[in-house]
């Protein structure tokens, strides 16, 4: 089915995801609805079609945004009541590349505030639901964009990142979802957490589409001086390979109808997978490890070698990334002051109590505790102790992981160790919900990808997910080979 081919149009797409996104409104997924705008576009791309003009490879495609992403459309808030009335003047270079393909933002997805949490528990605007099970969570930072998807709203959502939002909350709510190499796709116009680990990519239900949506946001940026040359579209697929972005777009399955840029997998030059012994522990659910037993024994019967890993350094993950990032995060939060951005509390009558105030307003209670850990491991006493012996740890963790790949070409591991827990349930025990992150922050660590996949369901019902991990700028093998796992 093809909007092109008149089988459907945009407008009755966009029509499809505003009437889902209003019938799932109590697993309050959207921070911001834009019914007006989304129906606008998708008006504009009906009449250019009719018009037989060439329309790009998203074209009527809806998807939802991540609401840390920067658009002039709806307020930009990140979750977090010290951005409420933010309006950006500019546009993300991500969003700015998918809506050039013709792709329809129908809104902006809840997360935790500033993308701090592991559960989407820590928006101002109150959780999100779990997809499959509502009294559980949607998983976080990226909560809403996973759910978005998963209930099948939109095709693909956004994501960001920093120690694992996009893979866990796949992982919660059985999607697709994959954290790139660092400095894949720009970050320009994105809310900053943690600069040196934060990445941006995708949800979807597909492999396929997962690597289209790379193929367009991908590449180098002037306004991002960390981002790569574009190693994902090595071609030049974008105006090159005009094959592929001529065909019309597509209704069901974005990339459908895009001829593949890869050979299949059973072409590529993978032969054998690594897991990590550090991570069988007894802190990882029975149905996961299970779960993960059973897709080795499934590659084992297609040919593929099973290497077991010793990665020690990984112990230093969670404590060196839960130094490094607030220390970044506490530089990167010091600009709202109430005066250049969204909320100002009106209670101050002089500048050091409208800073105060408006912090403390503005701020949730896990934002204050990153910029109080952050200043703290930066502070002159202390830096030696906690950052540099935490920067000391990541460099371990990036030769760990070179090392790993001298023996292995991808690694599967969990993505977390639990399946999707109950509302209320770690919220107020910050460690607990530290502890989620064991097995994602040392990607992020490293600069390498990793790409959630469904991997069927506990006892329970609820979804598992496990990661495929790759070296630096493999994310496009990555893809492809995770085709071998569905
Ligand atoms: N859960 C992790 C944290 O709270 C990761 C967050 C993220 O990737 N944005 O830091």
């Amino acid at each position: 089915m093809k909007i092109a081919d008149k089988k459907t149009t945009a407008t009755k797409l966009v029509k499809t995801a505003l009437e889902k996104a209003k019938k799932y409104a109590d697993y309050n997924i959207f921070t911001f609805i834009d019914e007006e705008g989304a129906l606008a576009r998708a008006k504009e791309i009906d009449a250019a079609i009719a018009r037989g003009e060439k329309v790009g490879k998203l074209a009527g495609v809806p998807y939802a945004l991540k609401d840390n992403f920067l658009s002039p459309r709806g307020e930009t808030t990140a979750s977090a009541h010290i951005l409420q009335g933010f309006k950006s003047p500019v546009t993300a270079t991500a969003v700015a590349k998918l809506e050039a393909e013709g792709a329809i933002m129908i809104g902006r997805t809840n997360l935790d505030a500033f993308a701090h949490g592991s559960s989407t528990e820590n928006s101002y605007f109150g959780p999100t639901h779990n997809a499959v099970d509502f009294e559980r969570v949607a998983g976080g930072s990226s909560g809403g964009s996973a759910v978005a998807v998963a209930l099948d709203i939109v095709e693909f959502a956004t994501g960001t990142d920093t120690g694992g939002s996009i893979r866990q909350p796949a992982s919660f709510n059985g999607v697709y979802g994959l954290k790139p190499t660092y400095g894949c796709i720009s970050r320009y116009g994105v809310v900053a957490m943690a600069s040196s680990t934060d990445c941006i990519g995708f949800f979807s239900k597909t492999p396929e589409d997962m690597d289209l949506l790379m193929s367009v946001a991908s590449g180098q940026d002037a306004k991002d001086m960390t981002t790569l040359p574009d190693y994902y579209n090595p071609t030049d697929a974008r105006t090159g390979n005009s094959e592929a972005s001529s065909l019309a777009p597509v209704v069901t399955g974005l990339a459908s109808s895009i001829a593949p840029v890869v050979a299949n997998a059973s072409e590529l030059p993978v032969r054998r997978i690594g897991v990590i012994k550090e991570f069988d522990n007894e802190s990882v659910d029975a149905d996961i490890k299970k779960a993960l037993k059973e897709k080795c024994e499934a590659l084992k019967k297609k040919g593929y070698e099973i290497v077991e890993l010793e990665m020690p350094a990984l112990k230093y993950a969670l404590a060196a990334y839960y130094i490094i990032v607030p220390a970044e995060v506490a530089s990167n939060l010091s600009r709202y002051d109430g005066v250049r951005y969204g909320f100002r509390s009106e209670k101050s009558d002089n500048l050091e109590d409208l800073y105060l105030n408006t912090r403390s307003e503005g701020f949730m209670p896990e934002n204050k505790r990153r910029i109080m850990i952050g200043n703290f491991v930066l502070s002159s006493g202390f830096y030696d102790a906690y950052f540099l012996k935490a920067a000391k740890a990541r460099t371990l963790i990036v030769q760990e992981y070179e090392k790993a790949f001298k023996k292995c070409d991808f690694i599967l591991t969990p993505v977390s160790p639990n399946p999707a827990f109950k509302l209320g349930e770690k919220v107020n025990d910050p460690v607990a919900m530290y502890l989620e992150d064991l097995m994602s922050v040392s990607l992020n660590l490293a600069g390498v990808p990793g790409l959630a996949i469904p991997a069927g369901k506990t006892d329970a019902g609820l979804p598992i997910g496990l990661q495929l991990v790759g070296p630096r700028r493999s994310d496009k093998n990555l893809i492809e080979f995770s085709k071998e796992l569905e």
